[in-house]
């Protein structure tokens, strides 16, 4: 196990629409007040059109918000 070279997976973000483990990069948008991460514009698009407006706030989820 030494030099593992992966974080924890749960240290790791989700991404903030289909819930996909973001082992590096996304896409990271100001969304509720709060820094959030996404996998792809497609879902950052899901988020916008569909989640944050039927679920609000609790559209956001820990594991996507970074920063
Ligand atoms: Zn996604």
């Amino acid at each position: 196990m030494a030099d593992y070279p992966y974080q924890e997976v749960n240290e790791m973000p989700r991404c903030g629409s289909c819930g996909k483990l973001l082992t590096r990069g996304g896409l990271k948008a100001e969304r509720l007040d709060n820094t959030l991460i996404f996998c792809s514009a497609k879902c950052l698009e899901i988020f916008d059109t569909y989640k944050a407006p039927k679920y609000g706030e609790a559209a956001v989820w820990p594991e996507s918000i970074v920063g």
